[in-house]
């Protein structure tokens, strides 16, 4: 095998073209939009032939082996004609993988995957481990392996990827929750997405460790009737005390292997309940690779997850404004509001994938008093939330959203953008409304101060 040729120039396609160049091959990187700049010069710099704009099938078709960006979806008529002529297409992830000597844990799920995944990273790195972070968040993992190998990887995958691996085998594997979402690539059908997801268990043996949330009504009904190889190790929130990590109401408990002790979540930096799973997820796979509990309890207090999640950007006049711009579907809101117990302005909307609000109707009804809709079309959050909500406001501006949310704001209150929504009607993505809300909120805490002063 000696031509490899990368269709889709992201972070994973460079990191993959950067790779297989290193490992000399004859690399060929062809991306039909245009290519940023920083990829290009690495690649000049690599000596690496690439196209953009364009796909030309006469030089894609005679490769031996192909490397899919996971944004490229198979339907591409790019992807048709290469899987006509047989050629294998793997993922970057997998191609990686394949390079690799030392320990994987692989996180992934429909919610929760970049704060277990950066949580994890930094438990291990912490310890002082020689400790890699790769794969959805940060850099590729073939980027990482083009210098050197590590003796752990820390890995956020996502279904795209997973799609693309054959023998990817983590060591320590995360599987969080599974809920409709994406199912644009998957011609609709959510088994097809389940069984994505199910890949990272694919090769896992039984000396593997295997941890997931038992109460996530997906992965409880799929794990009765699949056959896993690897050990299996579940973490509850229900006190189910069987599980080797279980939340009693007050404590998390940890029984793995022969240690056992227990951490409330004031000992760590996030809060909410979904950040219980994800925190006794990490804290599970940190005791596998067998980091001592003192340890992980001082990364636990040191830890900073990434913005946008739940993020405290300021209090003005007493109320706490919070960006969740990451939530873009319902089951996340579900999370972020039940994190709450103050009365709440919540701010929702955007391009919506099929939201069904029944799964939040009970928690808004309690907490929400006023909704500001921040999208182009509302209706739909508008006409569900118009018998519960006592005030449902709309707006496109961020300014007017900040302004709007303090009138209507007590001290005490909590102001949440949480928006189930995705957010290109209005916004580059999720960074750029997380962003421009920050930025709104800061501007106004300055004026109200000085105003006050
Ligand atoms: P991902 O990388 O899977 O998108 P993030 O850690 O970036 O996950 O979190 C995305 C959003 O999902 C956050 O806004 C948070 O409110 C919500 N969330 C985080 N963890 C969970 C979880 N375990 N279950 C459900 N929702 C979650």
């Amino acid at each position: 095998m000696n031509r490899i040729v990368i269709i889709g120039a992201g972070e994973s396609g460079t990191g993959a073209a950067l790779l297989a160049k290193a490992k000399g091959y004859d690399v060929f990187l062809s991306e039909n939009h245009n290519i940023r700049e920083s990829f290009k010069a690495e690649m000049q710099a690599a000596d690496i032939h690439f196209e953009e704009g364009v796909h030309s099938l006469d030089k894609i078709l005679n490769a031996d082996l192909v490397i899919k960006s996971p944004g490229v979806p198979d339907k591409e008529e790019v992807i048709q004609q290469i899987k006509k002529k047989g050629i294998e297409i793997i993922d970057e992830i997998e191609f990686g993988f394949r390079f690799l000597k030392g320990k994987v844990i692989a996180i992934t799920g429909t919610n929760g995957k970049t704060t277990t995944t950066l949580l994890t990273y930094h438990l291990l790195k912490d310890a002082g481990l020689d400790v890699a972070l790769a794969g959805n968040v940060g850099e590729s993992l073939a980027r990482k392996l083009v210098t050197r190998d590590y003796d752990w990887y820390v890995i956020e995958v996502s279904s795209y990827q997973l799609d693309g691996t054959t023998t990817f085998k983590p060591d320590i594997a995360v599987l969080l929750n599974i809920t409709p979402d994406h199912l644009d690539r998957y011609d609709y059908k959510f088994e097809l997405y389940i069984d994505s997801k199910f890949k990272l268990l694919a090769n896992m043996g039984p000396t593997d460790q295997f941890i997931y949330y038992k109460e996530d009504p997906v992965l409880g009904k799929e794990m009765s009737t699949r056959k896993v190889s690897s050990m299996l190790n579940t973490v509850s929130l229900k006190g189910d005390n069987v599980s080797q990590a279980y939340f009693d109401g007050v404590e998390m408990n940890f029984r793995i292997g022969r240690t056992s002790f227990s951490l409330k979540q004031e000992e760590t930096t996030l809060n909410g309940p979904h950040n219980l799973i994800n925190t006794m997820a990490a804290v599970s796979a940190a005791c596998f690779v067998g980091l001592e509990v003192q340890v992980i309890k001082n990364g636990l207090k040191t830890f900073k997850n990434a913005p946008h999640r739940l993020e405290s950007v300021a209090k003005i006049n007493n109320v706490e404004f919070v960006n969740d711009s990451k939530a873009t579907n319902v089951d996340s809101v579900m999370y972020a509001l039940g994190s709450y117990s103050n009365s709440l302005i919540w701010i929702a909307g955007g391009v919506d994938k099929g939201n069904d609000y029944d799964l939040i109707r009970e928690q808004v009804k309690e907490k929400v008093k006023a909704l500001i809709c921040l999208g182009v079309d509302n209706k739909k959050l508008k006409d569900y939330f118009s018998e519960i909500v006592p005030t449902i406001l709309e707006t496109q501006s961020v300014k007017e959203l900040v302004r709007m949310a303090l009138k209507n704001a007590e001290e005490g209150d909590v102001v949440l953008l949480s928006p189930a929504c995705a957010s290109f009607d209005l916004f580059k993505n999720y960074i750029d409304r997380g962003d421009q809300f920050k930025e709104a909120v800061l501007e106004l805490k300055v004026e109200t101060e000085t105003i006050a002063s």
